[in-house]
Order: structure tokens, then C-alpha cells, then sequence
């Protein structure tokens, strides 16, 4: 411990990540197998057994370094390296065959398993398999104790919320799960947090801006939004004019940026105009055609961080204007998508209006899918009392059952036996509790990551192994703490921070959201989940580039170094308020995903998306014999309603 800050921050404090190690728990032992990540002599020596059906199985309640966790990832690794062969011992045959083997059990594989079925007929047989201790993929539940009550969090996926209207097939589905997305309104308590007089602010750092200072968020307009403004109670642009640590000329450009209405692109034409900004980045259109001090640029920084995974540097202006930046009021853009605009920058009033988010996010879709796939596992009817239920792992890998999901299982060879074009059936080996082992399916749908699978399957065409190569996952981290109460939010009058220069990018109060028999906190001594993002990118670099250098920062990154980050941000945030990060944190939970969001293409980097050309994830996601790919990654779109698409297509194709 670096005394004595560390001292001051609580990092000797007893949390319950203390009970645990990078998030797997060690309390029980050879019941949960610490699929820890170097040693395949150490997993040889646990043996395989079944994890799952041990007491006390239950991932969402474990703390510490989750999401793609120590260990979960190593045999896939070794597979890149070219070293997982070389010491890998020999795949016993399971004698297992199924009609359909899928690979991944993320929500595009576990849509992929009940579509088959619906089609195929309840008599057939599937097999899912995943390198995780928990089903879901991104989706994914974090729970914690406090105080006698159990707290639900989202580990990943958010919400049923797109950028792109829900397809027929989508919405269909959601249906189906009993998901009633117009109800959204009645769930959640949308005025608590406003009525306890909270709202946006933007957390200045020492760092970055010279000074640690929390402000309201000022917005749109640039001017005082709101009658609420007066000497005594200054509103956001008064405050920020006053109060922000920038530069003079960076404050007003800041305030010009958002009231100006001037054509800073003069004779052209909107559609010349929008070819134009689809080839410069926000910031340079900030500096170089608006004319505002390079000051303004570390305000906005951070702003597209959510959905892009990169900031201002690396988001094509055109996309800017879509998202409603400020500085294109004057310029007489015509209202319509772009050529090269990036989904998430094109706005549609239809999918606007479809939302919905349980308090484990869509942690609850999975479930709910797997209730359909594996009904003994998830008791109940509801999707209100799904919110509560305790899954029962050890139901999901039954003998007998028609469908079984076998976790902890990473795949490592796919293979036709045989030529893939007269092939009687698929080969699918999986390494598990340091063992490997084959099965076979007369079918397989490979639901996982794209860049996996030119190793797991290398007898695919070398374009289309290319062609799987080309996307990088978005890295990001999402971390929930929970702490004893919120009375310092209260105090400083703000539910949400956007923080642009700090480590984490936002830190929320959690959506207060009731659902069946689940109640969020009302009252600001109650406790609560705090949500913290971070996408780790390097700015200047293309943003494939940039999710690499993400990348492998996650990966070298402790627990303990993102605990230090944690409350060193949250101390310096919330402290004047009267937190005290030592006191207040009781759990952390950090869902590390270094494979994040499917990379979405962008005007600025990918030639063909603004000039045409077939997009790499078609020629990789092609059938390929009785094998076929879906996943998000296939449609190159980071939603929900893309990993359901891309499932039911790839049904479509093994039942050609
Ligand atoms: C932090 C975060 C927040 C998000 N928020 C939202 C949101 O609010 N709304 C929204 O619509 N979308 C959101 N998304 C995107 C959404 O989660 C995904 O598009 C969708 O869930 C992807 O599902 P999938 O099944 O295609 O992939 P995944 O969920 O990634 O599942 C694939 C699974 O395959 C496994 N796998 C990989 N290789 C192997 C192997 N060799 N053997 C076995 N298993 C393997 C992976 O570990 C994983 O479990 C978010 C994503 C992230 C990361």
C-alpha cells in the first residue's frame, strides 16, 4: 500500500472483494475451479468437476475483477499465441451428438438455440457452450448484500435500446420473452432524482483543467436554461462562465459554440457540406472550421466515449452534428442521415421511443431466454418475477435435457469431419477444467467473438479469416460500487457526472427502477449501486488503433490499481459533499470487457463505409458448410437487437 494516501482512501479497508480473488471465489475451493490463468498442469490436477453443480455456484454475487475475468480468457489466448497445442493434453470424445452445437452463449446464441428450436422442432437436441462461469455473454447481473437486502446491478448491456428501430424479428422476440417495453414508464421513478433538486454536472480535474471543481452541466442553448436561475441560485452557464477552470477565450467559444447560428462552411451545399465533415474529426471541425480555441476540446472529449469507445479526436464531425454537438446550428444541414454516419449518430424517433432497462440491464433478456431453453434452472412465469429470481446453475447441463448450457467451456477447434462441403457432421472441441474434450453436432452456429474465430476454426477461406480479423471490440469498463448511502449526491445537487478528464468518464446513481418484488432506493440514506464507465483509448491514433491500446491497458491493469482509481475519483467528486471513500464503499465489482462493444464502423477510418464496398463483416459472417456465424460483431452493430438479427439469420442459413 502507498501510504498514507492509500490510508485515506480505504484501500485497507474489509470489502467484500477482499473474500475474493480477480472475481473468482477462493472460500470455494475446488467447488468453483479457479480456471486461473496459467497453468494447464494446475487445471489438470483440479479435474473436471462440474463446477456449476457445487454449493454456493453463483457468479452474479461475486465482487472484484469481473466481466472477462482472470483465467477466462487464457486458452483462447494461448490458441492466438500458437502455444495452446503445444501443451494441450488429448481431447477425449464425449460421445455427445447434438443437432446443433453453438458456440457463445451471449444473447445472439442463446436467441441462436431458441430459434432452431422453434424451427427445427422441440425434439432436437442442442449443446451451448461458453468460456464464462455465467451465461449472457455482455449481459450480465452483478448482485450484492447490504443491510439485509440484495442490491442488482448491470455488469454489461444496459438496456433494449438502439439506435436503429428494432427489427420485426426483434421486437417479436421481446414480445415473446413477455417484455412489455411500454411499460418502461411505469417502472422507473423518472422525477426522483429531479425532485430531490439533482441533475447533470461535469467534474472538472487538477489534471487536465488545472483545478478539481464539480459545476452543473451547462447545455443546449448557451444560455440559462430554466426560470430557476438567479444571483442567488446561478444556473449552469452562469456558473460554468464563472466558475470553470478554462481559459476565458475556451469559456466564452465554449458558450458561442452552443448560441452561435453561423455557417462556418459558406457556398456549399448540405450535402457537400456533410461530405465534408464525415472526413474531419469533431475536434479539428471545433478548431479548424468553427474557429474555437483549442480549450474547448478537452470539454468535449469524453462526450462520445459511450458509444464510440473513443472521443472527439477519432468521431467524424457528421456524426457530431447527429448526435446534437453543438456547433452546427448555423450551417443549414439538411435533416437526414449522411453517407458514412456511424449508426449511433442517426437519430430515429421509433427506436427513440424503445426502451427498457431491468435492474441487471439485459442481464434479464438472457435469463429470460435461458428460462425458455432451460426452464427448470430459472423458476417462475414473469418477466416482473424473473427480477428476483436466484438462478439454479446446476440445472443447466442436465443429461436428458434437450437443451443444455455448458459453461466454463472455452471452444478451441471447429472442424468439419471431413470435406465441409459432403461432411456427415462437425467436430467441436472445448477445454474445460483443464481437460479437453470433443462433441459433435450436425450443425454449428459460432455466436462468438469474430476474432476468435479464425483460431478456433482455421479451416475457414483465408478472406473470409481476414475479413473476421478486421473489427476490434470496443474496450470498456463498467463498474458498479456500492455505498452505504448517496446524501453527498443530495447535497451537491447531482445524479450523473460527466467527467472528461478524470479516469472513469461518467459516474451515475443508479437508475431508480422497481420492478415485481424488487424496490430501488427512494431516500438518500438508503444505500445504493454507483455506475462507473471507462473506455481506455489513445487519442491520435485510428480508432481500430486505439481500441488495441485499450486493450492492453485492461489487461495490465490490478484490481487493485482500479480500486485506487475508483476512490481517489470518487473522494476528489464527491467529497465536498461529505464522502468519504473509505467509510462509504462497501463492494466493488469492476466488469472489465476487454472485447466490448462490436466495432461500428467509422467515416474516418473505413474507406469503403463512406465509399461503398462490401463491409468486412459480410465476407466474414458467409456460411461455411453446416457451420454458420452470428454474434454482433456479424452485422457490425453493438445492440442487442443486432446480436438477435444476426442469430436468426444464421438459423436461417444451417436450416437451408
Ligand atoms: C459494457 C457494454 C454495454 C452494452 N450496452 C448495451 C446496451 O445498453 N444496449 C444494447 O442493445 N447493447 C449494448 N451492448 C452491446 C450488446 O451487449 C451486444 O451487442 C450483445 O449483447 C452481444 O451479444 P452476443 O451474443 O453477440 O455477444 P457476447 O455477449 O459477446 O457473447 C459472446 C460469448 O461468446 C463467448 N466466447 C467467445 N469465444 C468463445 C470460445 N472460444 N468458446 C466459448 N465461448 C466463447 C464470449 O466469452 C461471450 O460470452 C453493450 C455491450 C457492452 C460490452
Amino acid at each position: 500500500m502507498r501510504e498514507p494516501r492509500d490510508k485515506r482512501l480505504g484501500m485497507d479497508r474489509r470489502i467484500s472483494r477482499r473474500d475474493f480473488l480477480n472475481g473468482v471465489a477462493l472460500t470455494v475451493g475446488a467447488a468453483m475451479v479457479p480456471r486461473s490463468a496459467s497453468s494447464l498442469a494446475f487445471e489438470l490436477a483440479l479435474g473436471d468437476d462440474a463446477p456449476e453443480k457445487g454449493p454456493g455456484y453463483y457468479p452474479p454475487a461475486l465482487t472484484g475483477l469481473r466481466g472477462s475475468y482472470e483465467g477466462s480468457y487464457a486458452d483462447v489466448h494461448a490458441l492466438r499465441d500458437g502455444r495452446f497445442w503445444e501443451s494441450a493434453p488429448s481431447a477425449a470424445d464425449t460421445g455427445e451428438e447434438y443437432d446443433l452445437v453453438v458456440v457463445g452463449g451471449g444473447i445472439s446464441g442463446l436467441t441462436a438455440a431458441r430459434f432452431f428450436r422453434q424451427r427445427a422442432g422441440r425434439a432436437v437436441r442442442i449443446l451451448i457452450l461458453d468460456n464464462h462461469d455465467d451465461f449472457g455473454g455482455h449481459a450480465k447481473r452483478n448482485e450484492f448484500r447490504e443491510g439485509g437486502r440484495t442490491l442488482i446491478g448491470y455488469g454489461g448491456t444496459f438496456s433494449i435500446d438502439s439506435p436503429a428501430p428494432y427489427s420485426a424479428v426483434a421486437k417479436g422476440l421481446i414480445n415473446e420473452l413477455g417484455i412489455d417495453v411500454g411499460r418502461w414508464e411505469r417502472v422507473v421513478d423518472a422525477k426522483l432524482y429531479a425532485s430531490l433538486g439533482l441533475r447533470r454536472g461535469v467534474f472538472f480535474d487538477k489534471e487536465t483543467f488545472g483545478a478539481d471543481r464539480l459545476l452543473p452541466m451547462p447545455g443546449r442553448g448557451g444560455d440559462d436554461e430554466g426560470a430557476d436561475s438567479t444571483p442567488a441560485s446561478p444556473g449552469p452557464w452562469t456558473r460554468f462562465m464563472a466558475e470553470a477552470p478554462m481559459s476565458e477565450r475556451a469559456r466564452h467559444d465554449l458558450q458561442r459554440l452552443h448560441r452561435e447560428r453561423k455557417d462556418y462552411m459558406p457556398g456549399l451545399s448540405s450535402a457537400e457540406k456533410k461530405a465534408r465533415l464525415a472526413r474531419i474529426s469533431y475536434a479539428r471541425f471545433l478548431t479548424d472550421v468553427a474557429g474555437a480555441d483549442p480549450g474547448v476540446v478537452p470539454f468535449f472529449q469524453a462526450r462520445p466515449h459511450s458509444l464510440y469507445g473513443v472521443g472527439v479526436d477519432a468521431v467524424p464531425a457528421q456524426d457530431a452534428w447527429g448526435l446534437g454537438f453543438p456547433g452546427f446550428q448555423g450551417l443549414g444541414l439538411e435533416p437526414g442521415p449522411g453517407r458514412g454516419m456511424n449508426f449511433d449518430s442517426i437519430r430515429h424517433p421509433e427506436a427513440e421511443s424503445y426502451f427498457f432497462h431491468f435492474p441487471d440491464g439485459n442481464a434479464s433478456v438472457a435469463r429470460l431466454l435461458v428460462r425458455g431453453l432451460v426452464p427448470a434452472a430459472v423458476p417462475g412465469h414473469t418477466a416482473d418475477d424473473l427480477v428476483t429470481t436466484r438462478v439454479d446453475y446446476a440445472r443447466l447441463d442436465e443429461a436428458g435435457a434437450p437443451v443444455r448450457i455448458r459453461l466454463n467451456s472455452t471452444v478451441v477447434r471447429v472442424r468439419h469431419r471431413g470435406d465441409a462441403a459432403s461432411a456427415p457432421d462437425v467436430e467441436v472441441t472445448y477445454a474445460r477444467g483443464g481437460k479437453l474434450r470433443t462433441v459433435r453436432g450436425q450443425k454449428v452456429i459460432l455466436a462468438c467473438w469474430h476474432t476468435v474465430i479464425p483460431y478456433v476454426c482455421p479451416e475457414l477461406p483465408e478472406d473470409q479469416k481476414k475479413a473476421l480479423a478486421y473489427g476490434v471490440k470496443v474496450p470498456i469498463i463498467y463498474t458498479n460500487v456500492l455505498v452505504a448511502s448517496w446524501t453527498s449526491f443530495l447535497k451537491l445537487g447531482v445524479s450523473q457526472v460527466y467527467a472528461p478528464g478524470s479516469y472513469h468518464s461518467g459516474v451515475n446513481l443508479d437508475l431508480p427502477v422497481s420492478i415485481g418484488e424488487y424496490r430501488c432506493a427512494r431516500t438518500p440514506e438508503e444505500p445504493i449501486l454507483l455506475h462507473l464507465m471507462r473506455t481506455p483509448c489513445k487519442p491520435g491514433l485510428p480508432a481500430r488503433d486505439q481500441h488495441r491500446a485499450g486493450r492492453m491497458e485492461l489487461q495490465a491493469t490490478t484490481f487493485e490499481d482500479f480500486e485506487r482509481h475508483i476512490r481517489d475519483q470518487l473522494g476528489r467528486i464527491l467529497g465536498p459533499g461529505g464522502f468519504d471513500p473509505a467509510r462509504d464503499i462497501r463492494a466493488i465489482t469492476v466488469n472489465r470487457w476487454a472485447h466490448g462493444y462490436a466495432y461500428q464502423y467509422n467515416s474516418l477510418f473505413d474507406p469503403f463505409w463512406l465509399e461503398g464496398g462490401e463491409p468486412p463483416c459480410v465476407t466474414g459472417r458467409r456460411r461455411f458448410g453446416r457451420i454458420a456465424i452470428a454474434n454482433a460483431d456479424s452485422g457490425a452493430y453493438a445492440y442487442t437487437d443486432g446480436a438477435i438479427d444476426q442469430a436468426h439469420r444464421a438459423v436461417s442459413e444451417v436450416l437451408a
